[in-house]
């Protein structure tokens, strides 16, 4: 579908409730002008490693300051964001403004820091997205490695072979690749093993309602793939502790942090976790 010619309509005769598009279309056009008042901040979340105790990466979510509104929640504007094709000037702000922020985290948390970018389907089918993402690290001073790109399972599904392919050529100068979510799609085992993806982000779910013998087959499952595991969604003491003890290797969710701005990030002590 052209992207241009769906909009013309706005589609408001396609729907049962009126009301709805006609918010999305006021969103649509408050959000495309959002880069350029700098409505947008990014948040991060840390990722900390129970064996080595320490932050290896932080990831960076997405946040826009709506003028008169507030913040607004990613749930809230991604979509309309996709459905627009406004998600690829925006993810691509989203990586420089990472890039810069990583300049800081490095410094804070050490060396082998990543900072973790969430990537929507529509960017990764970007014809020129490899070469642009290249291209901005390059720019901002970053090496590869610095960045992990995390992609739904649901994203990487359809259109395989070209995501593949675009896969290949990212992890090929060192970005490394994470399956967000997992567990919650439709991905197939045999899929897993074809994909080139570095970790496996197990989703909070999971965590919410701790299987052990589950969450330890997937933690086997990720061990044979050479894929690292990362939990999200740790709330609590008990979670992180089992998590620890099953040898998860990155633990993410409130209880180690909110995903909050830069600057509060680096200013509050990170309660260390032991
Ligand atoms: P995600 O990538 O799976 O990010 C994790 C989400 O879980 C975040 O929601 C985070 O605030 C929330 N979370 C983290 N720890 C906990 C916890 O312990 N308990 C609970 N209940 N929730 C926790 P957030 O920030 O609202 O983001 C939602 C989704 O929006 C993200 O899910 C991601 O898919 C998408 N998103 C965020 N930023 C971007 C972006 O820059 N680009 C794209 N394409 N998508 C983004
Ligand atoms: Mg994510
Ligand atoms: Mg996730
Ligand atoms: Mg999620």
């Amino acid at each position: 579908k052209a992207k241009g010619a769906g909009r013309k309509g706005y589609h408001i005769y396609e729907s049962t409730s009126k009301y709805d598009h006609v918010e999305n279309f006021i969103h649509e056009l408050a959000l495309s002008n959002a880069i350029e008042l700098q409505e947008f901040e990014l948040y991060y979340q840390l990722i900390y490693s129970p064996q080595q105790e320490q932050v290896v990466g932080a990831e960076a979510l997405l946040r826009w300051n709506r003028t008169g509104i507030g913040v607004v929640s990613p749930a809230d504007f991604i979509p309309v964001t996709e459905q627009t094709g406004l998600i690829v000037p925006i993810g691509y702000w989203v990586i420089r403004q990472a890039c810069r922020d990583w300049h800081r985290l490095l410094e804070r948390f050490g060396e082998g820091f990543k900072v973790s970018v969430n990537i929507s389907s529509v960017q990764l089918s970007e014809p020129n997205f490899v070469e642009r993402v290249i291209e901005i690290v390059e720019n901002e001073g970053v090496p590869a490695q610095g960045i992990e790109l995390e992609l739904t399972e649901s994203s990487v599904i359809h259109n395989y072979q070209q995501v593949e392919q675009t896969l290949e050529q990212l992890r090929a100068v060192g970005f490394t690749i994470a399956l967000d979510d997992f567990g919650t799609g439709y991905s197939s085992l045999s899929m897993l093993t074809l994909l080139p993806i570095d970790k496996l982000k197990i989703d909070r779910s999971f965590i919410r309602d701790m299987n052990q013998s589950l969450f330890s087959a997937m933690l086997v499952m990720a061990e044979a793939l050479h894929m690292k595991v990362i939990a999200e969604g740790v709330e609590d003491a008990a979670q992180y502790q089992m998590l620890k003890e099953m040898n998860c290797w990155g633990l993410q969710g409130y209880l180690i942090n909110k995903p909050i701005a830069l600057d509060a990030l680096l200013q509050h002590a990170v309660s260390q976790m032991q």
